[in-house]
């Protein structure tokens, strides 16, 4: 059987979106196999996970593989590809889900691609590596193919899975012990969609003038229902969260719309988000290098433009 095993990311017992796009490029490539790794696993998370294709769901419910990090899911899944044999593993292109790839792939023995933006036959990933300053069509050629999908990349779609639950028990070693969370500090979570998983990004950059004015690119996230980004010029002002940077040394977001106001587009921001489906740009400086990359460009005085922009999206709902 060639199954496909698929790192479910989840939050309170909450499938997330992302973990809906794996199982669905999964099913074009083969059978996709969920894990759910940690205690938790509703009735509701099981019958998503089948919804969306999973035939077989391995669940390790135990404590231990989420009070010590991201060392006891590499050690899960690692067990799991000697038991199993999948013909690979795909999890997602999250800060953590990277660490678990690289982990996994060294126990393994395995390649791993990092930053896919496209998976197809063969296991051949589109990536975007170096920052995203460079395009790559990449496969591995030893082990197990492990690759980490960034959220956004295919679009989820339903389509009936057995959904089989087969309980797994993992014995961790030392080493996955040897760094134990003692707290967790919630995040207040806003209205607004998490921003590495939001389908519409609005980002402002210095161009926005003030932590005050954020209230207008904000009101255009609002209408649209997307999250909110932010230059390193804007957070680094203290105009708004750093969470919210995107780039480089900010957060990576693959989104179908990314909208720039008042954002240079400097090599830095770009590596952050140039694998957007469609990237709008609005700068009142027409030669501003943003343009450069956006399929749709708007030169004019944000203030202005955002607002209207925004006033005749709400006309529309
Ligand atoms: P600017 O480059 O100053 O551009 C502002 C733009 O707004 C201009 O194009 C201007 O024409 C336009 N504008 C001004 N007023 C208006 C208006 N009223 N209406 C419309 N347009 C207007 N940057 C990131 O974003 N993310 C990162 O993760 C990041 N990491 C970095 C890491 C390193 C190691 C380094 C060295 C730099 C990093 N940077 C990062 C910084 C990056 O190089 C740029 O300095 C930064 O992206 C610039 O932000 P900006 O585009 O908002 O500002």
């Amino acid at each position: 059987m060639s199954e496909i095993l698929v790192l479910v990311e989840q939050v309170e017992g909450e499938v997330k979106k992302v973990t809906l796009e794996l199982l669905t490029l999964a099913r074009s490539l083969g059978t996709p196999a969920a894990v759910w790794a940690g205690p938790g696993i509703t009735a509701e998370a099981k019958s998503r996970l089948a919804e969306y294709g999973a035939e077989k769901i391995y669940v390790a419910d135990s404590g231990d593989i989420v009070d010590y990090v991201v060392a006891p899911k590499a050690e899960l899944l690692a067990q799991l590809v000697a038991d199993k044999s999948p013909v690979a593993v795909l999890v997602a292109a999250t800060a953590e889900s990277k660490e678990i790839a690289g982990r996994l792939a060294v126990k393994t023995d395995s390649g791993v691609i990092t930053d896919a933006v496209g998976l197809g036959e063969g296991f051949v990933a589109d990536q975007s590596i170096f920052g995203g300053g460079v395009n790559v069509r990449s496969k591995v050629s030893k082990g197990t193919p492990i690759v980490a999908v960034r959220p956004n990349s295919t679009a989820p779609v339903a389509a009936s899975g057995a959904g089989a639950e087969e309980q797994v028990s993992v014995t961790l070693s030392d080493a996955a012990k040897a760094a134990r969370i003692v707290e967790r500090v919630k995040q207040e979570k806003g209205a607004r969609p998490e921003l590495t998983e939001a389908a519409i990004v609005v980002s402002g950059g210095r161009g926005v003038g003030s932590a005050e004015n954020f209230s207008v690119i904000e009101g255009l996230a609002d209408a649209l229902g997307a999250a909110v980004g932010a230059s390193r010029a804007a957070t680094d002002a203290g105009w708004y969260p750093h969470q919210f940077q995107v780039g480089q040394t900010g957060k990576t977001v693959s989104p179908q719309l990314y909208i720039a106001a008042g954002i240079s587009g400097a090599i830095q921001h770009r590596a952050g988000m140039q694998t957007a489906k469609t990237i709008v740009a609005i700068n009142k400086d027409p030669e501003a290098p943003i343009f450069e990359l956006a399929d749709y460009g708007v030169v004019g005085d944000l203030h202005q433009v955002v607002p209207q922009l925004t006033e005749e999206v709400n006309k529309r709902k």
